[in-house]
């Protein structure tokens, strides 16, 4: 769908997929004036297509863009773009276990203009991709890296916005992340460098003894996770206290060596729910990386996937059908 400041946005088409024509100077090349969201189309058991929240996915795109000076794009014409892609290639969506068609919405300044000022004219795209099995073989725990140089995110920044920016700057502690054999990056809040925000690409989860879970607040540095509000609510349901509030690394360390913090998961759309063997950092580590899974981890992991595929009554009215 294309966006201009006259007309605002217009002609909406499906086309092959191929290349994008862009100008040199068009500005999402100089100035990063780019959003994007993730989500997946499930296949369910008679065949049907389904996605999961894709109104929150709306939703935040709608923040994103208003953080990121672009337009916004209506609620109704986000879930009718995938719907239209759907219908064009919905046989894309595998039917094995636990695979889905990952949609990737994006948006994106094209005007060709070399002044640093919000662009006149913008694209708003769908692609997708078939996913495989996030896990082959089990669902596996993960270690991951604590970057102490570098954070995902400034107050008053773009951390709550799904940027590509953002990810740009989580590129280098990634790979430093992959280079001490973890999987994923953890980030502390930039301010005082104490608290835990998220990681490079998920949210994360700590399971108390007592069964309290506590997961960072939203303070507008960490991005608003749809897998970490639908996991509040299964939680909830389940009959567990749930805390968000800020959490530090130091409590973490001192209530897992206390024994009081038994799981740690992330969680995000590509994984749905990892579980944390161990946190390492350049000083001391956290866990041990060859604990098992947690139990409530794999329960909620279950409970989430089962909704999903359809396996489980979608009781929160949380599923939205693609092909009709
Ligand atoms: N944090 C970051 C930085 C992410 O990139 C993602 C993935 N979109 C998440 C959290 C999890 O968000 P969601 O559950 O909506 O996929």
């Amino acid at each position: 769908i294309d966006w201009d400041i006259e007309t605002g946005w217009h002609d909406a088409r499906v086309t092959p997929y191929g290349p994008l024509m862009l100008d040199p100077a068009a500005s999402v090349l100089h100035y990063a004036q780019e959003i994007f969201e993730g989500l997946k189309a499930y296949r369910h058991a008679d065949g049907s297509i389904y996605t999961f929240r894709p109104e929150k996915n709306a939703e935040r795109l709608q923040r994103s863009a208003r953080r990121l000076a672009l337009p916004e794009l209506g609620v109704d014409d986000f879930v009718e773009s995938i719907k239209q892609l759907i219908a064009a290639d919905g046989q894309w969506v595998p039917d094995a276990p636990e695979t889905s068609l990952y949609l990737r919405p994006f948006m994106i300044a094209n005007e060709s203009f070399l002044g640093v000022r919000s662009a006149q004219k913008v694209g708003y795209y769908v692609i997708a991709s078939p996913a495989g099995a996030y896990f082959t073989g089990g669902v596996k725990p993960v270690s991951i890296w604590l970057s102490t140089e570098y954070s995902r995110a400034g107050k008053g920044g773009t951390g709550a916005a799904k940027c590509g920016g953002n990810y740009a700057s989580s590129l280098l502690p990634q790979a430093e992340a992959y280079e001490n054999g973890c999987a994923q990056v953890l980030f502390l809040d930039s301010e005082e460098g104490k608290y835990v925000d998220e990681l490079g690409g998920m949210n994360v989860f700590f399971v108390y003894k007592d069964g309290t879970l506590v997961t960072p607040a939203l303070t507008g540095s960490i991005l608003e996770g749809i897998t970490r509000d639908s996991i509040i609510q299964l939680a909830k349901d389940r009959g567990h206290t749930v805390e968000e509030r800020r959490f530090s690394l130091e409590e973490w360390k001192r209530d897992s060596e206390a024994g009081e913090i038994v799981e740690v998961f992330a969680c995000g759309t590509a994984a749905v729910v990892t579980p944390i063997a161990q946190l390492k950092t350049p000083d001391f580590t956290i866990g041990d990386a060859e604990a098992p899974a947690g139990e409530l981890t794999m329960a909620i992991r279950q409970e989430l996937t089962d909704i999903q595929y359809g396996r489980l009554p979608d009781r929160h009215g949380w599923l939205t059908r693609l092909d009709a």
